[in-house]
């Protein structure tokens, strides 16, 4: 992949990128040997490690634990007020050693990448962010503007001890006016020499439900109405015939519509993107609530006829979705009265608009630096902690300015992850061109 190094900042032009590539594998490759799979997450150990690397830069840090071990760290540079925040998460995601080629907390350099758990979600990116932060204040550029550096826990397991935690304890670390985290990554090599570098101002909602079921127990030789297990398998049924409409949200228009323009796919009108939707499960469910049955469990003997079944539900919703409404809905459609609904986890849509001066300058930004360069909107399909601030009414992004080959991606949360050594240099020259437009004076 190529691109120009153009001359269109001084605290740009001034890096010796090639130094600031080496110190960025390197830090990478260290960042993945500590394991932080959570549960039980661990990390503390990472924001030791930030803050080492941080204080030798001599910028000042602040750390506190949400609970023993699960650390969460924040760090500033700038004039008060709200900042441009780079937001990362520490923790990531197990492993199923079995399947991988290398050893997943080994950070190998391998054929020009960087090999491990963590490498796309997000430490890769959380290096990213923070050499950016670090050559910013190395430069010595004069800020208008705070930037922050953000590393928050427990993102895999829902925010609780991280980012929700340090909403309600420490606030004063989400003072930002615009975020930029993980939920977007570009495309790399695409047909008509298209890269597609994608920005998220959303995401779908998760809702995490449980149902029960409750029936008279009994013996399997005598078959009666309440068998707790035939109710809830009637109920599930009646739940997987349940369509939900495809609605084309103005973000996703956009998104296939600049795919479109990029001749990667076929669509002039509504009815195209719900024949596209058709062929594309991933396409689909940013088109639509989804409702995914995860588990079931129910069961004591091959002849009793249990008193309790139960099942969990994954649904995730459009961000305009009244989540009670939701909930209400898929209760008719249980048409049991005697299934019980629990909720394990829910949120409220959120969303930030396009018509923001970051995406003016990403534009700019990638238009100048990289040959091909298209700029997609985009819904991330899953959740991040973006949904934290963008509830507070805080402008929050998914962009992770790197280019990955297509099949690349199926690392994140799962196997051989892994980000190229190109990368890092192409997210660092970009974010640091982005952040210096936003932040410089
Ligand atoms: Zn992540």
């Amino acid at each position: 992949m190529e691109w120009r190094e153009s001359l269109h900042s001084r605290a740009v032009t001034d890096i010796d990128w090639d130094d600031a590539t080496a110190e960025a594998t390197s830090l990478l490759q260290e960042y993945i040997r500590i394991d932080t799979s959570n549960p039980p997450g661990n990390e503390t150990r990472a924001t030791d490690f930030l803050a080492g690397i941080l204080q030798e830069s001599g910028i000042e840090v602040s750390v506190a634990e949400a609970l023993p071990g699960r650390g969460n760290l924040y760090a500033r540079i700038g004039p008060p007020g709200p900042t441009v925040c780079l937001l990362n998460h520490t923790d990531v995601v197990p492993v199923e050693r079995r399947y991988w080629s290398v050893e997943p907390f080994a950070g190998e350099l391998l054929r020009g990448s960087i090999w491990g758990r963590g490498a796309l979600d997000m430490k890769g990116m959380a290096i990213i962010e923070l050499m950016t932060f670090m050559l910013l204040k190395r430069q010595g550029l004069a800020l208008r503007r705070g930037l922050s550096f953000l590393a928050v826990a427990d993102e895999e397991a829902g925010s609780t001890l991280g980012a929700a935690w340090v909403q309600e304890h420490r606030p004063a670390w989400m003072e930002a006016d615009l975020v930029i985290n993980e939920g977007a990554y570009g495309m790399a090599n695409l047909p008509g020499g298209n890269q597609l570098f994608q920005v998220a101002p959303t995401e779908k909602v998760p809702l995490w439900l449980r149902l029960t079921a409750e029936g008279r127990p009994g013996h399997g030789s005598v078959p009666h109405e309440d068998n707790c297990v035939e109710r809830l398998v009637r109920a599930l049924a009646r739940l997987e015939a349940w369509k939900q409409p495809l609605e084309i949200t103005p973000v996703m228009r956009a998104h296939v519509m600049a795919l479109a323009e990029a001749g990667l796919v076929r669509a002039k009108n509504d009815r195209d993107i719900h024949a596209a939707a058709e062929r594309s499960p991933g396409l689909r469910a940013r088109l639509a609530n989804t409702v995914v049955l995860t588990s079931i469990s129910t069961g004591v003997k091959v002849n009793v006829i249990p008193s309790e079944a139960a099942a969990t539900l994954d649904c995730r919703l459009l961000p305009d979705v009244d989540v009670d409404r939701f909930i209400a809905a898929l209760r008719k459609t249980l048409a049991d009265d005697r299934i019980g609904i629990e909720v394990l986890h829910r949120s409220e849509g959120a969303a930030t608009g396009m018509d923001h001066e970051f995406v003016e300058v990403v534009d700019d930004v990638i238009g100048e630096m990289v040959e091909g360069a298209r700029l997609v909107p985009e819904m991330t399909s899953g959740f991040t902690d973006s949904r934290i601030f963008r509830q507070r009414g805080v402008a929050s992004f998914g962009f992770i300015p790197c280019l990955i080959p297509a099949g690349e991606l199926s690392g994140i949360h799962g196997h051989d992850e892994r980000i190229g050594v190109g990368n890092l240099r192409l997210g660092m020259q970009v974010l640091t061109a982005v952040v210096t437009r936003l932040c410089g004076e």
